[in-house]
């Protein structure tokens, strides 16, 4: 028997670069030697013999049992996306929600306290507020960029501190340190959503965060193809999450992680270039007469400029921005752009404009969305990869019906 492994009998050295990693981290060549990665579509995998079979159910032998537990492109995915996060271990998940909802099963319990912050992902609300509350799990939510809030939001029974930074959609930023620092001299875990940044831009682990939590379905992909999720962090927590999808089941389809490994290939490149798009047209939409207040932490304008420009390495795809007009008005100026998608996805090589006020805030109270400074006026675009000029031409559509 051949063995063709990781590089053609040749393992990987150590030291090298995330953009490296990004594209080869995790393979394991099959003895076929194929040269990318295989996509091995098998629910269930074959045993020596009785006692190979006993051995691995047991857990005393490695290998694959079935795929609800482990597959082989799904461990790459996790193992690529690890070494992007600079983790010990990732566990992948069926969407960004499985992945959400199985940490808060594997690590909450009845009387446990959680302290999210108050403009993460709606299903978050909802699944915690709607599902968890059922099992006696409190919930808090506070400013993201408000350390003193979550320092007060802290009780006894608190076990988790969840935030995604920067926030949606008025871009807010969190201090990933101080906040890592409140938790563990509280013993809670830091979990940061790093969705709209990726591992590209930042890397809470390294900031003092116990785990990150992924959409893979928004830069991951980054083609608006596949849903997926994944939690990275250290061996145990990850073990301890791992567990609950195996007796769960919201695993990631083999298919999916296969997508997900060639997007992150090409993650940082793209990371770049929607960020660089995104601030030239934050740049050109301050100095548009039509608009009121742009929100993009790349502007010096901003207020967590200064702690976004430390703490990442560029400011991502997405901004928003009012429109100097009423409701219809907002309206009137989305509905007539042609290249933008409206949809409230995001992450994709194609732009796409919303109005959060009456899609993904909706379900707000008007004075929950003032508070939040979400106006009937703000419109979120989250920046693909088409040329700027023709998103610019496309905006200024939308400005001709003011
Ligand atoms: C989309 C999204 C999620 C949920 O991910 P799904 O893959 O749609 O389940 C979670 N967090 C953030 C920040 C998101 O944008």
């Amino acid at each position: 028997m051949s063995s063709v492994k990781t590089n053609s009998g040749r393992s990987l050295p150590d030291g090298l670069s995330a953009q490296t990693l990004a594209v080869r981290a995790g393979q394991q060549r099959s003895d076929a030697g194929e040269h990318a990665e295989a996509l091995l579509l098998s629910s269930s995998y074959v045993f020596a013999d009785c006692e190979d079979a006993a051995a691995r159910f047991a857990g005393d032998r490695s290998g694959n049992v079935y795929t609800r537990y482990t597959n082989p492109t799904v461990r790459n995915f996790e193992q690529r996306l690890a070494a992007l996060e600079g983790a010990e271990d990732c566990v992948a998940t069926a969407s960004g929600m499985a992945a959400i909802m199985s940490l808060c099963l594997a690590r909450l319990s009845a009387g446990d306290h959680i302290i999210c912050s108050r403009d993460v992902f709606g299903s978050t609300v909802m699944l915690l507020d709607n599902f968890f509350v059922k099992f006696g799990v409190e919930v808090s939510y506070v400013p993201v960029n408000q350390p003193d809030a979550w320092r007060e939001a802290i009780r006894d029974n608190s076990k988790l501190l969840f935030l995604e930074t920067p926030s949606n959609p008025l871009n807010e930023v969190a201090d990933i340190q101080v906040l890592a620092k409140l938790a563990s001299e509280r013993d809670c875990l830091l979990v940061v959503d790093n969705c709209f940044c990726s591992p590209a831009l930042q890397q809470p682990l390294a900031l003092g965060a116990d785990l990150v939590v992924h959409s893979a379905t928004k830069y991951l992909d980054g083609q608006g193809r596949c849903l997926g999720g994944a939690v990275c962090g250290s061996v145990e927590l990850i073990e301890s999450i791992r567990g609950l999808l195996r007796s769960g089941g919201p695993s990631m389809s083999p298919f999916n992680a296969w997508v997900f490994l060639k997007g992150l290939e090409t993650l940082a490149l793209r990371m770049q270039a929607h960020s660089s798009s995104a601030m030239t047209i934050a740049k050109w939409l301050a100095q548009q007469s039509w608009v009121g207040r742009v929100y993009y932490a790349g502007l010096d304008s901003h207020p967590g400029h200064q702690l976004a420009a430390r703490q990442q390495r560029a400011f991502g795809g997405v901004l928003s921005f009012t429109i100097n007009g009423d409701l219809d008005a907002t309206w009137r100026f989305i509905d007539a752009t042609r290249v933008f998608s409206l949809t409230a996805n995001l992450g994709d090589t194609k732009s796409t404009i919303v109005h959060p006020a009456t899609t993904t805030h909706g379900r707000l109270s008007p004075e929950q969305r003032a508070a939040a400074g979400i106006g009937d006026n703000l419109v979120r675009i989250s920046v693909g990869l088409e040329a700027i000029d023709d998103l610019q031409d496309d905006l200024l559509r939308g400005a001709a019906t003011l």
